[in-house]
C-alpha cells in the first residue's frame, strides 16, 4: 500500500482515538481531525500549483504543522525534503539546490525567528510584491511557504513573496476531495515520498530517496515487534526532519492507530520527562544522548514515569550500563535497541522483549522481517564465518532507491546485487544476533592493529565519575595512529588522567588505553543528538600543529 491508502484504513478503524498531540502547541487531534487537517492541507497544496513528484522542502523544528506536511505530501504524491532546523544560510542553500527543492516551508521556532532572517538575506525578492516566487540562483524553486506560529491565522504576510499558511488552506476550495483522491489512487507504492538526509556524523549529510513501500513497511514493522497498539502514546524528543522522527516515530505511531505526543521543539530533556508524565506516555525514543540527559537531569527522580513500558533506542552505540539504567531507574522494562541507518528506511535490526537481558543489552537484536543480512571482508567481498567481524550489508524492501542527484556515491554504497553496504562493523552469530562493533572509518589502526573505539567507549563509560565518552583516532608518526578519549563528567565530578588510565589498566589491553585524554564540557553534536568525532578529530589535529 502508499502511506495515504494505509493511514486511511488505520483512520477509519480509530476516528476518534487520539492521533496526535502537541504540547509546545497545546494542540491535540483526534484521527478524524488529523485525517481532515491532512486532506485539506493537501488540496491546498494542489491548489497552489504543486503535482505529484514536485519536491516539497520542509525546514523547521518539531510541531505539529510539520506532521501535517509529511502526511499531506504523502497524499497528493509530493516528495518532502526534510532539511535541518540548524542549518544556517549557507547550508540550506545548499541543500536547497542539492535536492532542486520547488517548494520551502519553514515554521519558524516557537523560540526564535531567526529563519526568516536567514531566508530573506538568501532571497531578498521575498519583500518584493511579485506575485510568483523567482530566483536565478535556485531555478528550481516556486513558492516559500511559511506558518507564523505567532500569528497562525493572518492570511497577509509582512514578506509579499511568503505563502501563508491560512492562504494554502484557501485554495483548497479549487481542488475537489474527488481530485484528491484521484491524485492518491494514482500513486503506486515505490514512488518516492522522502529525501532524508544522514546526521551527518561523519561529514556532510547524504540526500537519501526512499518510497512509500520503504517506510511504510519500516515503520509497520518495528511497530508490530514492539507490540505497539492503538492503546500505546509515545513520547517523541527525536527531530523530525530525521528518519528517527518521521519514521520510527509519526509513521510508526499513524500506522497502528498509536498517538504520537511531541514533547518538545527542539530537545529538552525535562519536557521530556514531564510530558511522559502528564501524557502518561507508554514508550518514549531517543538517542543514547537524549537518554543520559534525561537520567542525568537533577529533577528526574521527581517525575513518575511508571506509564513507560517500551521504547527504541538508536542511533549510535547504546551502551550496556546504560540500557540498564534505562530498564530500572526510567521503569521501560520492554526498551529496545534499534540499529539501521538513514539508506535503510531506516531500521535493519531491534532487539526484542522476549530476548535476554544480555542480548537486549550488548547486541543490537536480529533483523526485521523480509529483509536479508550478511557481514563481509570488506577487502575481498566474501561473507565472514559467524562470530567474526566485518561490514554489515543489507538487502531488501527497506533499501534507498538511491542518493538524490548522486548516482556515482550511490554505486558505492549498493552493489549490483543489491546489497547495502553499510559501513559499520558487525559480528553476528549463528542465531542471527549481531553486535555493531564501530564504522568502518572510525576504526583505529594503531601500530598495525585494528582497535574499535566503541569497545573502549563502552569501558570508560562504566566509570562512576562518567556521563559521556567520545573515543577516536588522530595521526601520529610513529604508530600511524594514537587514541584520543573526550571525556564529560557527571555534575560535581572531578578526576584526572591519571584516575582514567588507572581504571583501564589492567581491564583493557595495555595498547588499547588512549594516550591522550581530555576532559570537556561539551561535545560537538549532530541536531539528532549524534557525537560528531570527526569535528573533535579536527580540534585535536589543530590542536598538535
Ligand atoms: P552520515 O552518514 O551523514 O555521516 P550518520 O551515518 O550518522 O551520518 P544516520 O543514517 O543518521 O547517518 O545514522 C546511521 C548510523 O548510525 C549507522 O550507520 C551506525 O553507524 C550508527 N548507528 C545507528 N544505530 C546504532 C546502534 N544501535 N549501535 C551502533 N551504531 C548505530
Amino acid at each position: 500500500a502508499t502511506i495515504p491508502e494505509h493511514f486511511a484504513a488505520v483512520a477509519r478503524q480509530f476516528p476518534t482515538q487520539e492521533a496526535v498531540v502537541s504540547l509546545p502547541q497545546q494542540r491535540r487531534l483526534t484521527y478524524s481531525e488529523l485525517t481532515e487537517s491532512i486532506d485539506l492541507l493537501a488540496r491546498g497544496l494542489m491548489g497552489i500549483g504543486f503535482a505529484k513528484g514536485d519536491r516539497i522542502g520542509i525546514w523547521s523544528t518539531n510541531n505539529l504543522e510539520w506532521l501535517l506536511l509529511q502526511m499531506a505530501t504523502a497524499r497528493m504524491g509530493a516528495i518532502l525534503v526534510n532539511l535541518n532546523p540548524a542549518y544556517r544560510t549557507r547550508e540550506l542553500a545548499y541543500a536547497l539546490k542539492r535536492s532542486e527543492v520547488q517548494g520551502l516551508f519553514t515554521i519558524p521556532s516557537f523560540r526564535s525567528s531567526d529563519y526568516i532572517s536567514m531566508l530573506l538575506e538568501l532571497f531578498p525578492r521575498l519583500t518584493e510584491d511579485s506575485g510568483e516566487f523567482k530566483s536565478e540562483e535556485f531555478p528550481h524553486l516556486q513558492r516559500i511557504g511559511l506558518y507564523d506560529p505567532a500569528q497562525p491565522d493572518q492570511t497577509l504576510s509582512p514578506f509579499p513573496g511568503f505563502t501563508t499558511w491560512p492562504a494554502l488552506l484557501q485554495a483548497a476550495e479549487h481542488i475537489s476531495p474527488e481530485e484528491l483522491d484521484k491524485m492518491t489512487a494514482s500513486l503506486d507504492r515505490d514512488d518516492p515520498v522522502n529525501i532524508q538526509y544522514t546526521s551527518g556524523t561523519t561529514g556532510f549529510p547524504k540526500a537519501v530517496v526512499l518510497s512509500h513501500h520503504n517506510i511504510l513497511n519500516n515503520a509497520y514493522f518495528s511497530a508490530l515487534a514492539m507490540h505497539f497498539t492503538a492503546k500505546d502514546r509515545l513520547c517523541i524528543p527525536v527531530p523530525f526532519y530525521h528518519c528517527f522522527g518521521m519514521v520510527l516515530a509519526n509513521l510508526l505511531c499513524l500506522s497502528v492507530g498509536a498517538c504520537a505526543v511531541i514533547a518538545c521543539e527542539h530537545f529538552d530533556p525535562r519536557l521530556v520527562l514531564q510530558a511522559i508524565e502528564k501524557e502518561r506516555c507508554t514508550a518514549l525514543h531517543g538517542v543514547p544522548t537524549m537518554f543520559i540527559a534525561e537520567l542525568e537531569h537533577p529533577q528526574f527522580p521527581n517525575f513518575d514515569l511508571s506509564s513507560l513500558r517500551t521504547g527504541i533506542m538508536a542511533g549510535a552505540p547504546c551502551p550496556p550500563v546504560l540500557m540498564k539504567r534505562v530498564m530500572g531507574e526510567m521503569h521501560c522494562r520492554e526498551i529496545l535497541i534499534g540499529y539501521g541507518q538513514t539508506e535503510a528506511s531506516p531500521l535493519t535490526h531491534l532487539t526484542s522483549r522476549e530476548d535476554s537481558e544480555e542480548r537486549r543489552t550488548e547486541t543490537v537484536g536480529t533483523n526485521l522481517p523480509h529483509q536479508e543480512v550478511k557481514v563481509i571482508d570488506p577487502a575481498n567481498g566474501q561473507t565472514v564465518p559467524f562470530g567474526q567481524v566485518g561490514e554489515v550489508c543489507f538487502r531488501g524492501y527497506h533499501v534507498m532507491d538511491r542518493y538524490y542527484g548522486d548516482p556515482a556515491a550511490t554505486i558505492k554504497t549498493i552493489d549490483s546485487a543489491g546489497w547495502l553496504h553499510s559501513g559499520d562493523l558487525g559480528v553476528m552469530d549463528k542465531n542471527g544476533y549481531l553486535k555493531i562493533t564501530g564504522r568502518l572509518k572510525e576504526m583505529i589502526i594503531r601500530g598495525g592493529k585494528n582497535i574499535y573505539p566503541r569497545e573502549i567507549e563502552e569501558f570508560i563509560f562504566t566509570h562512576p565519575k562518567v556521563a559521556q565518552v567520545a573515543v577516536f583516532g588522530v595521526p601520529d608518526e610513529y604508530y600511524g595512529e594514537e587514541i584520543v578519549a573526550w571525556l564529560q563528567l557527571r555534575p560535581g565530578e572531578h578526576s584526572t588522567e591519571e584516575e582514567i588510565r588507572h581504571f583501564c589498566q589492567g581491564q583493557i589491553a595495555h595498547f588499547k588505553i588512549p594516550r591522550y585524554l581530555r576532559f570537556v564540557d561539551t561535545f560537538p553534536m549532530t541536531v539528532t543528538g549524534k557525537l560528531q568525532k570527526f569535528r573533535m578529530q579536527e580540534m585535536e589535529i589543530q590542536k598538535r600543529r
